[in-house]
Parts: structure tokens; C-alpha cells; sequence
């Protein structure tokens, strides 16, 4: 699970220091798809840069998979992220002078990994880029970024897939593509899933949804969402 308790964070020095967190309270049970929506500026990809493990907090608790993750040394929270994390954004992050096989070798290779190119080329052909593997970023469409980027996320098996905006970059089409796979990646493997989204009828796909506003959790909707259901009859 992810349990957040009383989180606060600011980030910036001096004049230009921001409360951005102001005491979020949270819990995420394991395989649950949490969407998460609120307006722009309110804290919601700096809430899941303390969840990844990315930035730390300033004070309160932050537990995720059975980590407390505040006592964590530098090299032990990289640790906690290379295991347990898996991110994906809006803008891609690929490393450019990396092909697709490269660039979803690195979390393996991080690691110590000797079979990192043999799954990383697996990884690749799920998400259906076989053809791609040899190619740079700059050679593929946002779309094939986004996907050489989903398996970089899942190569590591993460417990834990956490997505900024994924969609964002992406034309309606290719962002459904990418979505699809990624909710598909979540049942089969039973990960939790935190996806940050603009679009509401994402959001309602997911088993809960979550508001941020002004760095505070707001209010939580219940979805009943037919949509989720189809889309996660057993296979
Ligand atoms: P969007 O929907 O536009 O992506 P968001 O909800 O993801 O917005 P955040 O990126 O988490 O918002 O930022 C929350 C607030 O914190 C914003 O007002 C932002 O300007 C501020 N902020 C973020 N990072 C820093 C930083 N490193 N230093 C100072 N302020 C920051
Ligand atoms: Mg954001």
C-alpha cells in the first residue's frame, strides 16, 4: 500500500519558497488504480514525486510497499525507486543518444542486471515496438516514445506505476493506445497504478479518484465506472 500521513513539503529558497503540500492524508491499497485531478499548480506531480520517492518530505510519513521512506539514505531510496517504481511522463524522458533497447535496458543495467538487454527487448515487444528496438527516440513518434517509455517502466516489474500526465503529448488516439496498455499492464501484473490526468473520463476509468486543490486532498469521488468494468472482465 501507500500511506501517506499528514505530508508536508515546500519547495524553493528564499522569496520564492512554495507550501506546495499542506498535510495530505492518503492511503492506496495494493492494485488499486488511483486517477488523480485538480487544478494546474495545486501539488499533484509534486505528490507523486514524494510517492516515487523523487523528492522527500518535510515532515509527516510517507510509506510506500512497506517502506517508511523518510529514514531512507540517498543510495537507499535510489534502491527503493529502481525496485518498487516505475514512472512514466508526460514529456517521455527518454535519453536521446540511447535507442529504444538502451534507453529500457538502463533500470536493469542500473542493477547489475546480465539478462537487462534480453528483457528489456521482451518488454519492448509487449508493448509492440519489436520493430522499433534499434531506433533513437528522434526516430519514433510520440506515440512510440511513450510506449518505449512505458516499458522502461515495467521492466523492473514494479510494484508500483505512477504516470504524470501520460496522455498530454499525445494525440486522442494514441493517448487511448497508451492508456490501454498501461490499465492492461496494471490487471495483469496487479500493480497500483497513480495517474495524474486533465481528462475526467480517464480519471473515472480508475477505481478511485482523487482531487488535489491547493496542496490539500479536496474531496474523493467514488466512481461507479461502467468502462472499468468491461475493461476488466477477466481475460
Ligand atoms: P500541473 O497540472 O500544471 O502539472 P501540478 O498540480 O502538477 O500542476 P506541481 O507541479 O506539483 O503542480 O506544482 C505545485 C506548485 O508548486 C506550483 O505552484 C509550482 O509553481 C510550485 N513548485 C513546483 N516545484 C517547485 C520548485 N522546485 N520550487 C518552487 N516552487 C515549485
Ligand atoms: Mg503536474
Amino acid at each position: 500500500a501507500i500511506a501517506l500521513k499528514d505530508v508536508h513539503l515546500s519547495l524553493g529558497e528564499g522569496a520564492g519558497r512554495v507550501h506546495i503540500l499542506k498535510g495530505i492524508d492518503l492511503t492506496i491499497e495494493d492494485g488499486t488504480a488511483v486517477g488523480l485531478v485538480g487544478p494546474s499548480g495545486s501539488g499533484k506531480s509534486t505528490l507523486l514525486m514524494v510517492m516515487a520517492g523523487l523528492e522527500r518530505s518535510d515532515s509527516g510519513q510517507v510509506q510506500v510497499a512497506g517502506s517508511e521512506l523518510s529514514p531512507l539514505s540517498e543510495d537507499e531510496l535510489a534502491r527503493f525507486r529502481g525496485q518498487t517504481v516505475g514512472i512514466i511522463f508526460q514529456s517521455f524522458h527518454l535519453v536521446p543518444n540511447m535507442t529504444a533497447l538502451e534507453n529500457v535496458a538502463v533500470p536493469l543495467e542500473l542493477s547489475g542486471d546480465a539478462a537487462a538487454f534480453d528483457k528489456a527487448r521482451q518488454e519492448l515487444e509487449s508493448v509492440g515496438l519489436g520493430h522499433r528496438l534499434h531506433h533513437y527516440p528522434a526516430q519514433m513518434s510520440g506515440g512510440e516514445q511513450q510506449r518505449v517509455a512505458v516499458a522502461r517502466a515495467l521492466v523492473v516489474h514494479p510494484k508500483i506505476l505512477i504516470a504524470d500526465e501520460p496522455t498530454g503529448n499525445l494525440d486522442d488516439d494514441t493517448g487511448t493506445q497508451i492508456v490501454e496498455l498501461m490499465f492492461k499492464a496494471q490487471r495483469e501484473r496487479q500493480m497500483t497504478l497513480v495517474l495524474v490526468t486533465h481528462d475526467p473520463a480517464l480519471a473515472q476509468r480508475c477505481d478511485r479518484m482523487i482531487r488535489v486543490r491547493s496542496g490539500e486532498i479536496e474531496e474523493e469521488d467514488k466512481t461507479a465506472s461502467p468502462a472499468r468494468e468491461t475493461a476488466g472482465a477477466p481475460l
